[in-house]
């Protein structure tokens, strides 16, 4: 686990000839980086926001071979072993093998430096002395701010920092709003509002989307009961519903059958209201595995959608061997009937299959009138897109749904 820690003026951040295992980079600060030789002090470098120190240990996991004073107040990312050495064991073996024998050239290069006279070492500044080139410095910097990114990224559930959108659903022959899907959004202290897609990879890899999806899961149930509850909907009541984003990595938690059990308990809401969404390539890259977690959610009574149908292996035999409620087909695919005559053809035929099999569809990304005729005549069910709104927060999406259910906000 990476971490945040903030230092006061003179305290020793690191101790030469300590054990430790963790690289920093320094957020905000200053630093120096000193060795004692015949009892007295020879600094090597000062260091400021965006250096990275103590990245010797991180791969070796020796002694450190300097000292670190904190000169103002100075606030560092920590990088842990164990994250690195997770990294180090995916990564291609002639690059490890590489990283270790530069590690071992440095050590002999170093040895040989401080056998050298004091006042030859006084003057060494370890960044003035190699300042690298500038497509190195501008490599350094991207990987520094991945670091940085991937530790607030591990802190952000703890700080409060997620929040989610709704975008409503609606039943396109009533014109009735139907349901909503949940949409995580991150609402980063300098960077400001951080879509998606521009995070959940990387907490896919980091494996903190485990803790995000329960937190995204919890949430949602809860607002969904909050809504049901303002509107007096029968507790039984198939409508509104609320669709939750799931990865590939939440399905392998040995956990999540239980959690949800418990939050579903907690938060008072009927199961079936809540709608798991799956990718279709999370049904075609691991279809046991898969199979077996839609048992476990089914056993709860939560209900199962394919989500982004069309993107990928789009093979209708998935209908079949997956006890599916909804399918959500892509919006590139949608886009494409206008103009794509075989598009319309494969709606047609899924729509039809669906039907026979009581799967109910959605049409993702409905952005005109125009097209939400079209999909009206094919046999669409239901229709997502800006063409009825944008992802809302809670508030408004409470009051879109009074709206839509003949009420007003201040009626509720
Ligand atoms: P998605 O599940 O396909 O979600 C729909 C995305 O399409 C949303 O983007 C939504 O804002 C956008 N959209 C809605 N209507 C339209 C439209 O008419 N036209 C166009 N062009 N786009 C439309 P968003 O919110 O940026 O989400 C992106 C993706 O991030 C989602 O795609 C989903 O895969 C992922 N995601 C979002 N929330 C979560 C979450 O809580 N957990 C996980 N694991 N993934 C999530
Ligand atoms: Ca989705
Ligand atoms: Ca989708």
């Amino acid at each position: 686990m990476n971490y945040q820690m903030t230092y006061s003026p003179g305290t020793t951040i690191l101790e030469e000839g300590a054990t430790g295992d963790c690289a920093y980079i320094i957020d905000k600060g200053l630093v120096e980086i000193s060795v004692i030789r015949d009892s007295e002090k020879i600094v090597l470098a000062t260091l400021s926001d965006g250096d990275i120190f103590g990245e010797m240990a991180l791969i070796s996991g020796d002694v450190r071979s300097a000292s670190v004073l904190a000169l103002v107040p100075t606030t560092l990312s920590v990088i842990c072993r164990p994250y690195f050495q997770e990294k180090l064991a995916q990564t291609d073996p002639i690059i490890a093998m590489l990283l270790r024998l530069l590690l071992a050239r440095f050590h002999e290069a170093r040895g040989k430096l401080l056998s050298m006279p004091k006042v030859c070492l006084a003057g060494i500044n370890a960044k003035s002395a190699d300042p690298g080139s500038a497509a190195e410095n501008e490599a350094q910097q991207e990987v520094l701010l991945r670091f940085k990114f991937i530790n607030d990224l591990q802190s952000a559930l703890a700080k409060q920092q997620f929040f989610l959108n709704y975008q409503p659903i609606y039943l396109l022959d009533t014109g009735n709003l139907a349901g909503f899907e949940a949409l995580v959004r991150w609402k980063h202290p300098q960077q400001g509002m951080i879509p998606p897609n521009q995070f959940i990879s990387i907490a896919e890899d980091t494996k903190e989307i485990i803790s995000i999806g329960y937190w995204v899961f919890e949430r949602a149930c809860c607002d969904l009961k909050k809504m049901r509850d303002a509107l007096g909907v029968a507790q039984d009541s198939a409508e509104p519903w609320m669709s939750v984003n799931f990865s590939p990595v939440q399905i392998k938690d040995p956990n999540l059958p239980e959690r949800f059990g418990q939050i579903l308990a907690k938060s008072g809401v009927d199961p079936c209201s809540i709608k798991i969404e799956l990718t279709e390539s999370v049904l075609a890259d691991n279809p046991q595995l898969t199979l077996a977690f839609i048992h476990e959610v089914k056993r709860l009574g939560l209900k199962v959608a394919v989500d982004d149908f069309g993107t990928g292996y789009s093979s209708l035999s998935y209908l079949h061997l997956f006890p599916i409620d909804i399918l959500k087909i892509d919006h590139t695919f949608v886009a494409n009937m206008f103009c794509d005559l075989r598009s319309r053809e494969i709606i047609n035929a899924i729509v039809a299959m669906s039907k026979n099999l009581n799967i109910d569809i959605v049409a993702e990304g409905v952005e005109t009138k125009e097209l939400e005729a079209l999909l009206l005549n094919l046999g669409c069910r239901y229709g997502q897109g800006f063409f009825y709104s944008r992802p809302l927060l809670f508030e408004n999406a409470l009051a879109f749904l009074k709206k839509t259910q003949g009420m007003t906000h201040e009626e509720g």
